[in-house]
């Protein structure tokens, strides 16, 4: 069965490094797409660069690390024995159970067989006359793949900044999204935390706790909300499994992927004292539901602003000194267009005793000393460096790899002024060539585990569609792709969103194009577009078959 599709695909099948579909991670994506791509009976090999499955959750092991999308909705639904068996022991599951939960899905699914660890994809070249993709890893094997999927993550490239002297700490530095896999014990210890966004906001109160004195450098504060993380109650999840068809789609149809009750209400549209009371519901209610308590929160500056005004209030009453709790509320940009985040204990830890926070956005941090760092002048001695500093996000893993499309030319050539694609899953130049939620895609403003899925259940149906076809090259259009990234960027800004220096802007890199790199017209919006164009023969899309072209040729 298997080899006999695979000839449909792959003219010389006699070389054992000749596969249908070589796939890039072993997150969720990866996972997935295994699965699914072994059910179409495609040779299919995966490349993962770390020792074992989970992508994001196998390496952002630090401290706190927590999904603040709930478990009964971060999860796959593809399997329903899956989705009823698994028993989620918490609210929101912490980094060690869903990367047992990533674990679980790989042997229950029988994957790791196809999945090559400790392995970086260095290059993929696309070859024109044999219609296949070239690809070599670190570990110096060459596989030959009719195509090749990137499910590489939005945010699994670490970022570093270029600190002068980072070479002469003489303790330990540890970056959040790369975390050793032995216990951590920062006990008695001086620790330094720089950054303040959703890793460490979640890293910070845990070491607090350990630490003997915490410093936090912040440039930019964040808006966080509480999480009111809580152990999973049998009703809840009874609540859930007992309608999980049903539940998950909605959340299939929803804005982000997540039922969050939203409030299809203007803030300024009711009175004060009833805004007020609905923020405070929310607040109570915790997580990122907040930021649904009105309809026009991320489109109307006026209605932002009392959802930001609101936060800001609440960090006042929880931290006592009153100087440090204006420092930590936001102020310059509104709430939800940097990622918001979700917290325990967040605000709280800023009245021990033990934590300091140093302000350095007018005084940045000058160098890494041997002892310490250096900042406006003050020098901190420190035994442990955490930088919770981010990721490269959206293009860094993608650009990571030397792609080469058509002609040569370089992925990262065509996207120098920014990422182009076709619905965030293909970029023209580049035949056979998915990204799973790609830039242009909902991904990163979307509960991904919705999103995962939705990507791959349309790449494979594409690859179930021009096998049936007799197809073998998919391509998008370029005027597909161009009226597609305008669409990107004029529904982005008829939000408050790019008014950020965020991450989806590409604003954490210097250097970086700024444009906002996700697609914020909705998940239910965008799944509808796909699988019209699908319906509708896959528009926008160049589909050949090789036969085609054997015949154009000969002529
Ligand atoms: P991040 O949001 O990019 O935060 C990086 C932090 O480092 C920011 O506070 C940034 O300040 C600071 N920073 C960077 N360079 C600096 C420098 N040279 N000097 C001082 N400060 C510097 O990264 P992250 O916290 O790892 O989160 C990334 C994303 O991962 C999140 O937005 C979220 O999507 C995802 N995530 C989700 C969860 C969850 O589900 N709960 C948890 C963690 C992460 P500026 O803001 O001024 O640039």
């Amino acid at each position: 069965m298997s080899s006999q599709v695979s000839s449909s695909f792959n003219r010389d099948q006699s070389s054992p490094s000749a596969v249908d579909v070589v796939v890039v991670g072993a997150g969720f994506s990866g996972l997935y797409l295994l699965h699914k791509l072994r059910a179409l009976g495609m040779r299919t090999r995966v490349f993962e660069g770390a020792s074992d499955v989970g992508g994001t959750w196998y390496w952002n092991r630090y401290p706190g690390a927590r999904c603040d999308v709930e478990s009964m909705q971060y999860s796959y639904s593809f399997s329903d024995d899956l989705q009823q068996e698994w028993r989620w022991s918490e609210r929101f599951s912490a980094q060690p159970e869903i990367l047992r939960y990533a674990e679980h899905v790989a042997d229950r699914f029988d994957l790791r067989r196809d999945i090559q660890f400790d392995t970086l994809v260095t290059t993929a070249h696309f070859d024109e006359e044999s219609r296949c993709w070239n690809i070599e890893t670190n570990r110096g094997d060459r596989v030959s793949a009719s195509f090749l999927i990137m499910a590489t993550g939005c945010l699994s490239s670490t970022r570093l900044p270029d600190f002068k002297g980072l070479e002469k700490f003489s303790g330990k530095t540890y970056h959040t999204g790369n975390w050793p896999h032995e216990e951590v014990d920062f006990s008695g210890q001086r620790v330094g935390v720089i950054g303040t966004g959703s890793s460490a906001i979640q890293a910070i109160p845990v070491i607090a706790e350990q630490a003997a004195q915490l410093t936090v450098f912040q440039r930019t504060p964040n808006y966080s909300i509480p999480s009111r993380n809580d152990a999973m109650t049998p009703d809840y999840e009874l609540q859930w499994k007992s309608d999980y068809a049903a539940l998950r789609a909605e959340a299939r149809k929803s804005r982000n992927g997540v039922l969050t009750n939203p409030n299809d209400v203007s803030a300024l549209a009711v009175p004060d004292a009833e805004r007020q009371r609905v923020y405070e519901a929310r607040w109570e209610v915790g997580g990122t539901y907040f930021m649904s308590a009105f309809n026009d929160l991320a489109t109307n500056q006026q209605s932002n602003d009392t959802a930001a005004a609101f936060v800001r209030d609440k960090i006042r009453s929880i931290v006592r000194d009153p100087e440090v709790a204006e420092l930590l509320a936001a102020k310059d940009y509104p709430i939800g267009t940097k990622r918001i985040c979700v917290d325990t204990n967040y605000f709280e830890t800023f009245n021990r005793d033990n934590v300091t926070l140093v302000d350095v956005r007018d005084a940045p941090i000058e160098e890494i000393t041997e002892t310490g760092l250096v900042t406006g002048g003050r020098s901190f001695a420190f035994d442990a460096i955490v930088f919770a500093t981010g990721f490269d996000a959206m293009t860094g893993a993608l650009l990571k790899v030397d792609i080469q499309g058509r002609g040569g030319l370089a992925l990262a050539e065509k996207w120098h002024a920014g990422p182009r694609t076709y619905l965030g899953l293909m970029s023209e130049g580049f035949p056979n060539m998915f990204m799973i939620t790609g830039p242009g895609s909902p991904s990163v403003l979307s509960n991904m585990m919705v999103s995962i899925q939705q990507h791959v259940d349309w790449v494979v149906d594409g690859l179930a569609y021009l096998r049936a076809g007799n197809l073998d090259t998919i391509e998008p259009m370029r005027e597909a792709e161009d009226n597609w990234v305008e669409h990107v960027n004029d529904v982005a800004h008829q939000t408050l969103f790019p008014q950020a220096n965020s991450w989806y802007m590409g604003a954490n890199i210097p250097g970086k194009p700024r444009l906002f790199m996700p697609y914020i017209g909705g998940v239910g919006t965008y799944r509808e577009t796909c699988d019209e164009i699908a319906a509708n023969g896959y528009k926008g899309f160049y589909l050949e078959a090789a036969k085609q072209r054997e015949v154009t040729a000969a002529e």
